[in-house]
């Protein structure tokens, strides 16, 4: 380690190198201004040295037969010289100290035999030469620094080259660059050779940057060209707080008379900025002023450009699109691309609306959004500015004509500003997609109302096509899902059977069937014996338990007959908030409809069911058994007949009354339906007399069959009772009958029977026809 480090403190020897570099260069450079005098250029050296006295760079003339020291013990602000006997040489140094950028010695050593003035004069030259190439030196950054920054434009890129250009011109020294915007009220993104200082000077300094703007301002009167702790209280000027102890040198761009913005280089607070320095920074900011200048202009008229598009593109949407997230998204968009340093929010307030955008749904509790429930409630923009997070709140409304929909809130929690300028412009925003929005849910409501009618117009259409139950059901809850655009629809209804509801349809298979007894507590409860519509927006499972589906979102209304719940509908989703309160008239609207198309449905089963049965016994009409002996004709090979007659029915009334009579006529139709198979046909063709059809059986087989009707009939009648039967049979093979010539055969058979002392059973002969 060197002499001279002993006993001083490392930031010290750090700082004394600061510009060991540029000395050695200037000095380097200099050399091709001078010409050496010829006693030198004999033997002997030229150094240059640091202020402590280290050498940081010489030059060797002829071949001394002397060295150099590393170090010189200099001091103050004299020239210095030394003579070495043992070496027979003299060393003689030069102080370069006031009013140069870099601050050194100058030094030769030389043969004894050269007289110390010779050198002294020499020196003296030379150091003026030192001088003006550190001039030139410190021009030549300025010049390349101008350079660059007029090959472009952009303010962000002009200030970064600058504060780096300032950082390495300056060691140890960390530069901030803030530009004064009017439009922006205060200062605009601000750039630093170090982040951590930016950082700080975000956090701290741009506090409040309107008053440091002002304090600024007021305090470079025209002869103060920088401001530095020696003259001016600097933690009072940038507002900061007590324990700020560094040094700091502020240096204005100007243009006219206006400042414009700064530089600040920021230091240790053990090193002062020397005047040069001061100078530097000066003239550094002075030369740059201009293009520092342009590039505001410049970036403005690309603000405003940028704001014109935006406006365009999104008025453009609104004209081009009836899509209500088509025009939010782009408003959303824009914004954030025009004010990159502010966090953007939707609020939306109209629960009828559903959209996939990152919006969020008002709740007017204080949680938050004071600012934006205040311009909601009063339909203004208000702006907010506060200390801590959330420095600055800005909410504008979007309103349209007849009301106010939601809030555009933007946000940030850095010390900017926005000036009233832009106050105006995203209040314009907000009201375009206000206006959008207003337009869209109008469109979307009668489109939506549209779809109703058709729906209830389609039922209404379903129902007359004599549609089965089951079907119109399954109809329905699809329909249904399609019009909520939900995920699942089912439809329960009472069944006396089960004494429980029943799951009737499902848009989920696997859940059909469900069969659900009368809920004791509970939600379902509340539906099915409350009689009270449910409306769940984000359900735990145990709220209603329904197979294999979970949910979030649930909608149920109940079907009412005489006061009495029958059914009910329920809409689920998976998705929490799925439904609206609109959403839920709707439903309620849409059930009173399918209610009508239910019962309606269920009347006409039951309607059809009389038409073709019988009243007394259950058993189908004559009317039905020849239209299903003539469908049978049409597609069967062969069909058997069988006629039935009660024997002396007339004594069994005469002996027990008519109501037993009539009794002992479902016995016998009773049995005839449980003798004979699903697809054979039972009817009652007259009053004690009834018929089977045995659809593809021939003669032997219905003969059989017969029968066997006859023996159980004997069996099972009480008081007992017994036919007589007649078959008559057709086949393709020999021709078809038509049903009335089967008819008259059959009952031929029967003639026979009874002649022949009834409880029997006599088969047609087969005849072509
Ligand atoms: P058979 O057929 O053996 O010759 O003697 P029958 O006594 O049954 O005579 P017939 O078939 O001619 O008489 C039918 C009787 O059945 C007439 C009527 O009193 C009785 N009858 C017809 N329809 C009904 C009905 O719906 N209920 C009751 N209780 N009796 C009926
Ligand atoms: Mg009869
Ligand atoms: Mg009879």
């Amino acid at each position: 380690m060197n002499n001279h480090m002993i006993n001083q403190k490392p930031e010290e020897i750090v700082f004394r190198d600061l510009y060991s570099a540029q000395l050695a260069n200037v000095f380097q450079k200099s050399l091709r201004f001078i010409s050496f005098p010829s006693f030198l250029i004999e033997r002997g050296w030229l150094f240059v040295s640091d202020q402590s006295g280290r050498v940081l760079a010489s030059k060797k003339f002829g071949s001394p037969v002397f060295g150099m020291q590393s170090s010189y013990p200099l001091q103050g602000e004299e020239e210095w010289s030394q003579v070495h006997e043992e070496t027979g040489s003299r060393t003689v140094c030069f102080p370069v100290l006031r009013n140069v950028w870099f601050p050194g010695y100058i030094g030769m050593v030389l043969p004894l035999s050269v007289e110390e003035k010779h050198a002294i004069t020499f020196l003296q030259g030379f150091s003026g030469v030192f001088r003006l190439t550190q001039e030139q030196y410190i021009t030549g950054e300025i010049a390349s620094c101008i350079q660059t920054v007029n090959q472009d434009m952009y303010l962000d890129s002009v200030m970064q080259t600058i504060v780096q250009h300032v950082a390495s011109n300056m060691t140890l020294t960390d530069c901030v660059a803030v530009v004064f915007d009017e439009e922006q009220d205060g200062m605009l993104p601000r750039w630093s050779s170090s982040d951590r200082k930016l950082l700080q000077w975000q956090s701290e300094v741009l506090h409040s940057p309107r008053k440091v703007y002002e304090n600024i301002v007021s305090n470079f009167s025209s002869e103060r060209r920088v401001l530095h702790n020696e003259n001016t209280n600097i933690r009072e000027l940038l507002g900061l707080e007590k324990d700020f102890k560094e040094r700091c040198l502020i240096s204005p761009f100007r243009y006219k008379d206006k400042i414009i913005g700064f530089l600040a280089a920021l230091r240790n607070a053990s090193h002062p900025f020397t005047s040069q320095e001061q100078n530097f920074i000066y003239r550094f900011t002075k030369d740059l002023s201009l293009v520092v200048y342009n590039s505001i202009i410049y970036m403005r008229a690309q603000r405003d450009e940028q704001k014109q598009a935006m406006l365009f593109e999104i008025t453009k949407k609104f004209h081009s699109s009836i899509n209500v997230d088509d025009v939010l998204g782009a408003v959303i968009e824009n914004t954030k691309k025009l004010y990159p340093e502010m966090e953007v929010d939707l609020w939306l307030s109209h629960d009828s609306f559903s959209t996939t955008l990152p919006v969020k749904q008002f709740s007017f509790s204080s949680d938050g959004n004071n600012v934006s429930a205040q311009a909601f409630m009063e339909a203004r923009t208000v702006m907010v500015r506060s200390e801590g997070t959330r420095s600055l709140t800005l909410a504008a409304p979007l309103r349209g004509k007849q009301g106010v929909y939601g809030v555009l809130e933007l946000y940030s929690d850095k010390p900017i500003s926005l000036p009233s300028r832009e106050v105006e412009y995203i209040t314009m925003l907000a009201d375009t997609a206000g206006n959008a929005f207003e337009n869209a849910q109008l469109y979307e409501q009668s489109r939506r109302l549209i779809k109703e009618l058709l729906l209830i117009d389609e039922m209404t259409r379903q129902l007359n096509k004599n549609i089965k139950l089951h079907d119109l059901l399954a109809f329905i809850t699809r329909k249904l899902t399609e019009t909520f655009r939900t995920e699942h629809c089912c439809i329960f209804s009472w069944s006396d059977d089960e004494n429980a509801f029943v799951m009737r349809a499902s848009t989920q298979k696997e859940t059909k069937e469900f069969v659900l007894p009368i809920p004791k507590t509970g939600k379902l409860h509340d539906l099915f014996v409350k009689k009270e519509s449910l409306l769940l927006a984000d359900a735990t499972e145990t709220e209603v338990v329904l197979p294999s589906f979970s949910y979030k979102s649930l909608m149920a209304v109940p079907f009412m007959e005489k006061e009495e719940v029958t059914g009910a509908i329920m809409l689920m989703d998976s998705k929490p908030n799925r439904y609206t309160f609109d959403d839920f008239k709707r439903l309620e609207m849409l059930t009173r409809h399918v209610k009508v198309a239910i019962t309606n449905a269920s009347l006409h089963a039951e309607v059809e069911r009389m038409v073709v049965t019988d009243n007394l016994t259950g058993l189908y009409n004559r009317k039905y058994l020849y239209d299903s002996i003539r469908f049978s004709q049409s597609r069967d090979v062969c069909g058997s007949l069988i006629l039935i007659d009660v024997d002396h029915f007339k004594n069994i009334n005469d002996t027990y009354g008519h109501q037993i009579g009539d009794e002992i006529l479902v016995q016998v139709a009773d049995q005839l339906t449980a003798s004979i198979r699903t697809s054979d046909i039972a009817a009652r063709w007259g009053g004690e007399e009834m018929a089977v059809y045995l659809p593809k059986v021939q003669k032997e087989i219905a003969h059989q069959v017969a029968e066997r009707l006859r023996l159980n009939i004997m069996r099972i009648t009480r008081p007992t009772v017994t036919i007589s039967g007649g078959v008559a049979t057709w086949t393709k093979e020999n021709g078809i009958l038509d049903v009335q010539q089967l008819f008259q055969r059959a009952d031929e058979a029967l003639y026979q029977a009874k002649r022949a002392g009834r409880n029997q059973v006599c088969v047609a002969e087969a005849e072509l026809a």
